[in-house]
């Protein structure tokens, strides 16, 4: 084959789950109902069969809520050598907190997840994207907290989230001028007609065939680029609870959920996939 082959093969992608419960969306006037009562151990127990089968490593970003409920998972996640991360405590939007509340949020979170496991968490996901251009400066208070890499930027407009104009490449973010001792890490985009779309995570996993994600990941390689893939616990799982939810909602959060393992399992053992910490530390940026 051609040395553009060759070189793609080298480049690792990232693999990331967002470990939460089937209920954890952010809706006005839903109501969580009580852990434990899920196929969340048996989907966790899926999610990482699929990464011990294609030797992927990967970044489980993960709620404090479930360090409490489900100890025994969150320690099952470390012991596989993954790299835990974490996702907040209860899965609230960081655009409704306080710079206060929501750096009280990450640390609670991350003291759960430590003390539980004790390893160091590095990095931070925001519940749905929720880090945006009003709230960019809440980057800060990572950086405050000590954790090294945050991958809560999507650099797409959509009715829920997004920063459209942010970098797509790992980078220092400058807020008020200042470069912050800490990566931004932002979710994989490919340009269609001059606009930056997703095509490697939850609802663009789920609808794009698997060739065009592929394809996607095999450009954004031959570039030396390394796409994310992200999913959640409840995506691999057609027969998981569902939120009652209007038809749009409804679309992206349950679309094609039926074919996403095997979706998942497919693209897993056609290419190389790593955690965050492991790809930053690949690259030099950090020492683990
Ligand atoms: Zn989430």
């Amino acid at each position: 084959m051609t040395t553009s082959t060759a070189a793609s093969n080298r480049v690792a992608n990232m693999l990331t789950f967002d470990i939460e419960e089937w209920f954890h969306a952010n809706y006005d006037g839903l109501e969580f109902p009580p852990y434990g009562t899920s196929h969340f151990r048996q989907n966790m127990d899926t999610i990482l069969r699929l990464c011990r089968e294609s030797n992927s490593k990967a970044t489980f970003f993960t709620l404090g809520t479930i360090g409490e409920h489900y100890p025994d998972v969150v320690k099952a996640i470390v012991r596989d050598g993954h790299d835990l991360a974490t996702h907040g405590y209860a899965h609230e939007l960081a655009y409704k907190q306080s710079y206060q509340e929501f750096k009280d949020d990450v640390k609670k979170s991350v003291d759960i997840l430590e003390q539980l496991t004790g390893t160091k968490v590095l990095g931070y996901r925001a519940p749905s994207w929720s880090i945006v251009e009003r709230n960019y400066h809440y980057l800060e208070a990572l950086e405050e907290l000590g954790l090294v890499y945050d991958a809560s930027i999507f650099p797409v407009k959509t009715f829920l989230y997004g920063i459209p104009t942010a970098p797509t490449e790992v980078h220092r973010p400058v807020v008020n001028g200042r470069t912050l001792n800490l990566f931004e890490v932002p979710m994989s985009v490919t340009q269609v007609a001059g606009r930056n779309i997703g095509y490697s995570g939850g609802f663009y996993f789920r609808f794009f065939p698997r060739f065009f994600i592929q394809n996607a990941i095999r450009k954004a390689n031959r570039e030396g680029k390394s796409s994310i893939v992200y999913l959640h616990p409840r995506e691999v799982d057609p027969t998981e609870q569902k939120i009652e939810l209007p038809f749009k909602e409804r679309l992206i959060h349950y679309y094609n959920v039926g074919g996403t393992q095997r979706k998942l399992a497919k693209v897993l053992n056609s290419f190389e996939f790593t955690s965050v910490a492991e790809h930053l530390a690949q690259k030099g940026l950090l020492h683990v």
